[in-house]
């Protein structure tokens, strides 16, 4: 059988993995000259956004005998808004590193890949479609999916990064969610070891936000980050993207195209977060090529998850500073903290998105009128 996959990302090499195990052996063309050939990025994967899966990673390797190995797990996450700090305490998900690093997540799928891929490519999708069986998108945007009108953008964002070194402990994730500076978007610091971390914003490009001039913001924003973290940080390294697609195909497959990770639409519109989900895509698609499952059945919890994701984002944005100083303030009150952590925590089985949605739109509808 004959299966292109196009892009070794995290979704394609799940997928070639996949198909190895069950005896197909695909071609995986890839378009840069090594895996993971991008700026070295802390990313975070939280179990409180796979439910019912409670620890992602312990699933992938007991289910599909993919393994991976985070940094670290998240044992605090600290909120920052404009006037409060708060926490969560865990563990409640992993920080791993994606990349250019020889333990990124996409560098640790290359060593369990025993088909050669085929770098440097510069195949299109057209002339995969004629010479394969099957063509499995997983280029890491929505791009070609609308090129072939099968996705629905629902935002686009800007993200703006940078490589620091200063001294982080690397079981603490922080985030920032202050509209005055960020306006509707937010900030966050994943460390990926002692001495290293990424520091980011992102938000969305909405016409009041693309008025904004990007490096007064970053620049307000860093300092808010030396300032709350006491530390004056050293940068090595930055990364600028722009009009970063946030959206979802209609369908997971067309004819013998499959759409897997960003192109399928694994990105949760509401934190961002698509690590898992990509990963999901890749093995799911795998295994209706095998005739194991099927592609379009198994999806259907993602096309939830994003929905309801999307209904997060909505509430967000719904919110003012004093809102989210009320929320973080009450992350540390003495009743709510023991709550809040264990709802959080890897061994709650509590659907907390799905459960909090009929809500959340209800908040929505409520600032619409
Ligand atoms: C700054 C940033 C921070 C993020 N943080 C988080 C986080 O903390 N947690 C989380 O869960 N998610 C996070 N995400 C999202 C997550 O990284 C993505 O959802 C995930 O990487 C998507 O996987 P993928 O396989 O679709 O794409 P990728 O892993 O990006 O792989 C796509 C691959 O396709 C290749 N390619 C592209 N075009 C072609 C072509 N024409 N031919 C052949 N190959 C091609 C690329 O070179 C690349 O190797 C973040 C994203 C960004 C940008």
């Amino acid at each position: 059988m004959d299966v292109a996959i196009m892009g070794a990302g995290i979704s394609g090499l799940s997928c070639a993995i996949t198909l190895e195990k069950h005896g197909i052996k695909p071609i995986v063309f890839e378009k840069r000259n090594r895996v993971g050939d991008r700026f070295i990025n802390g990313e975070a994967t939280f179990s409180i956004l796979n439910r019912p899966i409670k620890d992602g990673l312990k699933y992938i390797k007991e289910n599909y005998d993919i393994s991976l190995t985070p940094t670290d797990m998240i044992r605090k996450l600290v909120f920052h808004s404009k006037n409060e700090v708060g926490s969560i305490d865990g563990p409640m998900g992993y920080v791993n590193i994606r990349g250019r690093h020889e333990n990124s997540y996409e560098c640790q799928l290359e060593k369990q890949l025993q088909t050669k891929i085929n770098f440097n490519s510069t195949y299109d999708y057209e002339q995969l479609c004629k010479e394969f069986e099957y063509v499995i998108l997983a280029t890491g945007d929505g791009a070609y999916s609308t090129n072939l009108g099968n996705y629905k953008c629902d935002l686009t964002s800007t993200i703006k990064g940078v490589t620091i070194e200063g001294e982080f402990l690397t079981s603490i994730a922080h985030s920032w969610f202050n509209y005055d500076v960020i306006p509707k978007g937010y900030g966050w610091l994943i460390p990926f070891s002692e001495k290293e971390a990424n520091l980011v914003i992102a938000y969305p490009d909405y016409p009041n936000n693309i008025k904004l001039d990007l490096n007064t913001m970053w620049e307000t924003f860093y300092n808010m980050a030396c300032k709350d973290l006491d530390q004056n940080f050293r940068i090595t390294d930055n990364f600028e993207i722009t009009k970063y697609m946030i959206g979802i195909c209609n369908n997971s497959i067309i004819d013998n195209t499959y759409f897997i990770g960003n192109c399928f639409g694994t990105i949760s519109p509401g934190l961002g977060f698509g690590q898992f989900a990509s990963i999901l895509t890749g093995v799911y698609s795998a295994y209706d090529i095998c005739n194991l499952d099927k592609y379009d059945e198994l999806a259907k919890p993602l096309f939830e998850n994003y929905n309801n994701s999307l209904v997060l984002r909505r509430f967000l944005e719904n919110l003012n500073d004093d809102n989210i100083d009320l929320i973080v303030k009450n992350l540390d009150n003495k009743f709510l903290d023991g709550l809040i952590n264990k709802v959080i925590s890897n061994k709650s089985h509590l659907e907390i998105l799905n459960t909090l949605t009929p809500t959340m739109k209800l908040w929505n509808n409520y600032k619409k009128s």
